[in-house]
């Protein structure tokens, strides 16, 4: 099989995490689609008729938060360039998931059965290590490029 890469005017490294995505033959998401899967997910659970929200956030290390207080979902703009829809997906169901069950669950039992019952596996907390992070600000960089900026 061959690894097909979009071909630049000057030569550029493409961060690892992109190009082991492309191996894997798929590629790392838009911004504009996973907004799109966000609404989808957060309207079938009826979060926005609870007065939920969601935002884009600046962070590297972690991909998504759940602020309870505020009733907003926030996910990491550059976490989502840099990882496949199903990454993303598990990440949005993983917080709608602490939406759901409310404050004072954290990780627990309640919470892990809330995970199974919207289709995302509890097991699966996505740290710095077993997602494709932004470890240097050149793989930013390139992901910015490649996605036409920061939105
Ligand atoms: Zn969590």
């Amino acid at each position: 099989m061959f690894l097909i890469v979009p071909v630049f005017p000057q030569k550029v490294e493409f961060p690892q995490a992109y190009i082991e995505s492309v191996r894997k033959g798929g590629i790392p998401m838009k911004l504009s689609e996973a907004e799109e899967l966000i609404c989808e997910l957060m309207e079938r659970h009826e979060l926005f008729d609870e007065c939920w929200s969601y935002q884009f956030d600046a962070a590297s290390v972690r991909f998504g938060e759940c602020r309870q207080r505020d009733k907003v979902l926030s996910f990491s703009k550059k976490l989502v360039y840099l990882n496949h829809e199903s990454d993303v997906r598990d990440t949005i169901l993983h917080e709608i998931a602490h939406a759901l069950v409310g404050t004072g669950h954290g990780h627990s039992e309640v919470w892990s059965r809330k995970c199974v019952e919207i289709g995302v596996s509890p097991n699966r907390y996505y740290s710095s290590r077993e997602i494709a992070g932004v470890r240097n600000r050149t793989a930013w960089l390139i992901a910015d490029r490649r996605y036409g900026g920061m939105e």
